[in-house]
């Protein structure tokens, strides 16, 4: 018998895990050995990261120290390394071949000679980009003396490329090299070309309102962000960025689509602006170089008059800011501290229309700038009981009943983990024998599900005079969510929830918690839930379990196991009769090297707990 290494388990209560190793996030390498990142030699900015938090990587990998240290944060580098390449390639493949002529527009980055990084829009009829070969893609624009961009649009400058079509959601990256600067335009000489996935894009059509080569109205130069700036950054679901990091002597310009609500940038008082970012590509192609080189530029079209808002500016990555959490969707954020600011009314001779219903899916399922802010606000009262009224109740089971909680001053719910419990307070007794009592309930909810649900088992005083007096219209307080159970997100290893009992409701919280996130970011670990219980009569959210099992696709397992058999169907009702051992675990698991999530009776937990990390050799 031996103890297998990669086993983590995590209990309620616990704040780490049996087995647990330390994170990933930018760790410090601090060996003289090593070598450190050309950039950091190159780059020499407050705002970048520092040298030694980015891990020394092998020189000819596809990706630089700065993408590579955000892939790590999230667990997935070695995964990049396989995938980056075989999808980034160093010329255009057919389809791409095929798709840039298309474009009436193409979204450029390009370095000006002070190193300010900008994002442009250029236009022109369909046919205007053209690919005369493998390697190249022809411009045919003319310089416009307008746009803060063309000063890095000479021979020789490295730019980023995005082909992006609107009414399609489709999108092809190209960085490379400028070349053959003329009156009537220039070509690229491809050294990265790669595909974009198309989320967080709204659909639009597009018509030309006018001629999309002709002189251009003046631009208007400022500092900062005046009134009509912020209503259009404010107004804006769609914008880009170019970004830049110099690898060596060595250039890589890019530039990238960024979606999401309207508002989903947001303008802080100091004129900065904080841009949520939600579950991508996994490449960190933007951040990454701005890890590096603390420079990014912005531009916002305005779809309907045609301006274009210009912005660059010291940029940094923001991982561990606690309104990442508030955020839905966010997985960190990054800001904008704008430095010189370019609009440009009439820049562009395109208008894009909004198609009706074609609101990005993805976006949809994103928080929004007033969520964080209603939910700081209510923050600040986590500590103090809040009275919250039974809204809906539902009977579960024979023994179970699930009570859906709206709070009485009709404020915000604080937001929960999944896995977490709300602490509750109720009064019982009468007159002389009035008492208040407080135990814990796990909300039985994701937090996208926007409310709490607490699903009570029938069992000694709190529990029967909830099932008893909890009627539709009852007073209940309160207190913030707490606790640290809940899916590891970092991790990229299968979970492997096993409940007994009314144990079960952490795992429902995190199975749909899973199964949102899953829609909104087309990720989740392989995931198993064995779920043992007494009775068919007594056990509650068949029919949860069922619909959430239906919606998951293959990444969900579920394995019931019933003690008492009697008017249970096998493979109908039930799948193993008997109660629930490490030995069956470990029978149906391919391999131990799982995060396990163990919730029920105390003497399920510490069998379970001792045994699951022995492997029998
Ligand atoms: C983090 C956390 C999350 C939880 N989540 C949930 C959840 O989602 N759902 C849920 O149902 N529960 C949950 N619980 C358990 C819950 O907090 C209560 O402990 C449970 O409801 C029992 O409380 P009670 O007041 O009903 O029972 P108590 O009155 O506290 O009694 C506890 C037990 O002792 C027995 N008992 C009481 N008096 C006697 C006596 N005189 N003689 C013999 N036996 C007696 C009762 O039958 C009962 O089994 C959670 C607990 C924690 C710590």
């Amino acid at each position: 018998m031996w103890t297998c290494p990669a086993t983590r388990i995590f209990v309620p209560g616990s704040t780490g895990s049996k087995g647990c190793r330390a994170s990933s996030r930018l760790r410090k390498r601090r060996s003289g050995s090593e070598r450190v990142p050309a950039m950091a030699d190159v780059v020499d900015r407050p705002q970048a990261a520092p040298a030694e938090t980015i891990t020394p990587v092998d020189a000819s990998s596809i990706w630089h120290p700065g993408e590579i240290a955000l892939q790590e944060t999230v667990g997935v580098r070695r995964v990049m390394e396989r995938q980056g390449a075989q999808v980034i390639r160093d010329h255009l493949i057919d389809q791409h071949r095929l798709f840039f002529p298309l474009l009436p527009a193409i979204v450029i980055g390009a370095v000006d000679q002070n190193g300010d990084v900008w994002a442009t829009v250029r236009e022109g009829q369909e046919g205007f980009l053209s690919v005369p070969d493998s390697k190249t893609l022809a411009l045919d624009v003319t310089a416009d003396d307008q746009d803060p961009a063309e000063a890095g649009l000479l021979d020789g400058c490295a730019v980023g490329l995005l082909g992006i079509q609107l009414g399609t959601r489709r999108r092809n990256r190209l960085n490379g090299i400028v070349r053959d600067r003329g009156v009537s335009g220039f070509s690229v000489s491809v050294r990265e070309s790669y595909g974009n996935c198309p989320q967080y894009i709204q659909l639009r059509n597009y018509a030309f309102a006018t001629t999309p080569i002709g002189v251009k109205p003046s631009r208007q130069e400022t500092n900062s962000l005046s009134e009509v700036h912020r209503a259009l950054i404010s107004a804006s679901d769609t914008f880009f960025v170019a970004s830049y990091v110099d690898r060596g002597d060595c250039r890589q310009g890019d530039v990238s689509h960024r979606g999401g609500k309207p508002g989903f940038v947001r303008i802080d008082r100091d004129g900065s602006l904080t841009v949520p970012d939600f579950a991508g590509n996994l490449y960190f192609n933007t951040l990454g170089n701005i890890l590096l080189s603390g420079r990014a530029g912005l531009c916002f079209p305005d779809f309907e008059s045609g301006a274009l808002l210009q912005i660059t500016g010291r940029a940094e990555v923001l991982l561990d800011s606690p309104e990442v959490a508030l955020f839905q969707g966010a997985e960190r954020l990054w800001r904008v501290y704008p430095e010189r600011v370019i609009y440009r009314p009439g820049a562009l001779a395109l208008r894009w229309m909004k198609v009706e219903g074609g609101e990005s899916p993805n976006s949809l399922m994103t928080g929004s700038w007033d969520d964080v802010r209603d939910q700081t606000e209510a923050g600040q009262h986590a500590a103090s009981w809040r009275r919250f009224r039974v809204s809906h109740r539902v009977q579960e089971s024979a023994t179970v009943s699930s009570f859906f909680l709206q709070p009485v001053d009709g404020g915000t719910l604080l937001r929960h983990h999944a896995g977490q419990y709300l602490p509750i307070r109720v009064q019982m007794g009468d007159g002389d024998d009035r008492a208040s009592a407080i135990r814990n309930y796990t909300i039985c909810a994701a937090p996208s599900d926007g409310c709490y649900r607490i699903s009570v088992k029938r069992e000694g005083s709190v529990s029967s005079f909830l099932h008893d007096r909890g009627d539709v219209g009852a007073i209940i307080e309160a207190r913030a969510p707490a606790g640290e159970f809940g899916l590891q997100q970092e991790s990229s290893k299968p979970s492997v929830l096993v409940a007994a009992g009314i144990g079960i409701t952490p795992m429902i919280a995190m199975l749909r918690h899973r199964l949102f996130e899953r829609q909104r970011t087309r990720r989740a670990a392989r995931t198993w839930l064995f779920y043992s219980s007494r009775s068919l009569q007594e056990r509650p959210f068949d029919a949860e379990l069922g619909a959430i099992l239906a919606n998951a696709g293959d990444w969900l397992q579920v394995v019931r196991l019933l003690s008492d058999s009697r008017d249970a169907v096998e493979g109908k009702d039930y799948d193993i009769k008997g109660r629930l051992t490490a030995a069956t675990i470990k029978d149906i698991l391919p391999s131990l090297a799982c995060d396990f999530y163990l919730c029920g009776p105390s003497g399920f937990m510490q069998d379970m707990y001792a045994h699951i990390p022995q492997v029998n050799r």
